[in-house]
């Protein structure tokens, strides 16, 4: 007889990957299916949302869990951490309150220290008193005299490259430098896909697609699953589906429809020769899908900038943002967004896009002018459960026995998924007891930088972007 696996994944993103590697910790074994040819080659990410600053309208729990999942996930990741700052700012022509932001950042402040008083550990996003840094007008006309340094570590330094750029006249203050890091998804596709080539538990299955899932739960046998693939077919006791924008089909399969949104979007990567210092990221908050949406800037290594701008015509699309309703057939994206999707963009749309992603920055950043198109755009689509778009934290669903869907909407959320799922089995009694602990795992740690540096490097390329975007503006040795 065939093996009988306790656990099928499908979906090699982030959540996927995760879940595979808790498991394998646990000495569960699994078997994972990812259509693609590496893993986490799904929709981009590069900001660790260690506080949800990012989002002025969602609520205070949101931060707080953003927060926690993330140092979760650094904890996980260290190596694809990149220790850079955000620049945090309104312009002066936008309706939100500065006054709110330090609120939050106040509330914050305090929950981080709660979460170092729970495991010390938890500090890696500095000293909690670090957390955030405030200035005012008068602060930043003495920090813009200050000279340029070349690897700044203080929120002073970093804010005095900044404003070496920015023109603040057009920003409410004060203005803030938060601890908001970097993530490097080149990097962390680099240690999975490692850790789980070496894991003695579970089966990877790259270039694997699932073409549909036969429930057996009610024929008497020792598994409940069959997923089928072109040419085989699997059987598994427990069905996890971390298939991204993708989990609607696999549900539609089920009949187990429920009402959740999908969303394309797209940042985009461009080369720019500026002062010889680092800088933050930068955000100048706006009204999300209006013209004057946020705009953000994030450095990467080798004069690389990657932009987002959430208007329409920049990270956002007409009909971007879909609706499909529960016991309803899932909706699909319109044809030049499924084109997009399969990696089929002109290179008309490639330059349009970008240069209009480097006019809006450079309303804020004037000598951003001169930045040029440095690579193909990062892409792609994601999922949101239920009825509100402004939801940032996912959680896993449980819509019918022996089955888990992970529900993520940023890539933090994935370890809390996972072991949400883990949870769950054991509860139904399909795997022996055992304590999860968010704490490193000892197959990723095992990884080397040396091995991570190279293969982010050849993922990068693979993918067609410039090498340098796979390395860490700051490196780490640990
Ligand atoms: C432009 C953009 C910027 C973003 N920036 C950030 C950010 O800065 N920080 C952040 O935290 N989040 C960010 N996100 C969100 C983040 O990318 C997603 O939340 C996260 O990647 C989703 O991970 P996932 O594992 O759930 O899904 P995915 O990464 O989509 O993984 C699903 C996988 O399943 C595979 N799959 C699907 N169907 C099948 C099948 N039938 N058989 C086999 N394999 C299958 C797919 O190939 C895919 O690899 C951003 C998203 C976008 C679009």
């Amino acid at each position: 007889m065939s093996k009988i696996y306790n656990v099928g994944i499908i979906g090699g993103g982030i959540s996927g990957i995760v879940t595979a590697l808790q498991l394998e910790k646990n000495g569960v074994d699994s078997i994972l299916f990812e259509q693609g040819p590496s893993v986490v080659n799904g929709p981009p990410f590069c900001h660790l949302h260690a506080g949800g600053n990012l989002y002025p309208d969602i609520s205070d729990e949101q931060c707080r869990q953003l927060m926690k999942q993330s140092i979760e996930m650094a904890r996980l990741f260290p190596l694809s951490i990149d220790k850079r700052p955000t620049f945090i700012s309104i312009p002066k022509a936008e309706n939100f309150q500065v006054r709110n932001l330090e609120n939050r950042l106040e509330m914050l402040v305090n929950y981080y220290h709660k979460l170092i008083d729970e495991d010390s550990s938890n500090e890696i996003l500095g000293s909690p008193k670090d957390y955030y840094k405030t200035y005012t007008i008068e602060d930043l006309r003495v920090l813009e005299k200050r000279p340029i340094v070349k690897h700044p570590k203080l929120s002073d330094e970093w804010m005095s490259n900044a404003l070496k750029l920015i023109d603040y006249e057009k920003l409410k203050t004060p203005v803030f430098i938060v601890q908001e890091y970097g993530w490097n998804l080149f990097r962390v596709g680099a240690q999975g896909k490692l850790a789980l080539t070496k894991a003695e538990h579970c089966n990877l299955k790259l270039n694997t697609k699932v073409t549909h899932i036969k429930d057996v739960r009610d024929e008497g046998l020792q598994y409940n699953w069959e997923i089928n693939t072109h040419d085989s077919v699997y059987k598994v006791k427990y069905l996890v589906n971390s298939c991204g924008f993708r989990t609607g089909k696999i549900d539609e399969s089920l009949h187990l429809n429920t009402q959740h949104m999908i969303e394309f979007k797209a940042a985009y990567v461009s080369k720019w020769h500026t002062i010889s210092g680092l800088i933050p990221e930068l955000i100048f908050h706006g009204e999300r899908c209006t013209s004057h949406g946020m705009a953000q800037l994030t450095p990467y290594s080798g004069d690389y900038y990657q932009i987002h701008g959430m208007t329409k015509d920049i990270t956002l699309f007409n009909n971007g943002l879909i609706e499909s309703k529960s016991n309803e057939k899932e909706t699909e994206f319109n044809e030049s967004i499924m084109q997009k999707l399969n990696d089929n963009w002109s290179q008309d749309e490639i330059k349009t896009r970008t240069k209009k992603a480097i006019e809006f920055i450079a309303k804020f950043v004037p000598s951003f002018k001169s930045a040029t198109v440095g690579g193909p755009p990062l892409y792609g689509a994601q999922q949101i459960p239920g009825v509100d778009p402004g939801l940032r934290v996912g959680e896993a669903c449980f819509p019918s026995k022996f089955y888990a869907r992970s529900e993520i909407v940023k890539a933090s959320s994935a370890l809390t998924v996972a072991n949400q799922i883990i949870c769950k089995m054991q509860k139904e009694e399909n795997l022996p007891s055992f304590k999860i602990s968010p704490k490193q795992n000892v197959l990723l740690e095992s990884i080397s930088k040396n091995d991570i540096d190279n293969m982010a490097a050849k993922l990068a390329v693979e993918r067609g972007y410039p090498e340098a975007m796979s390395r860490l503006l700051i490196d780490r040795n640990k």
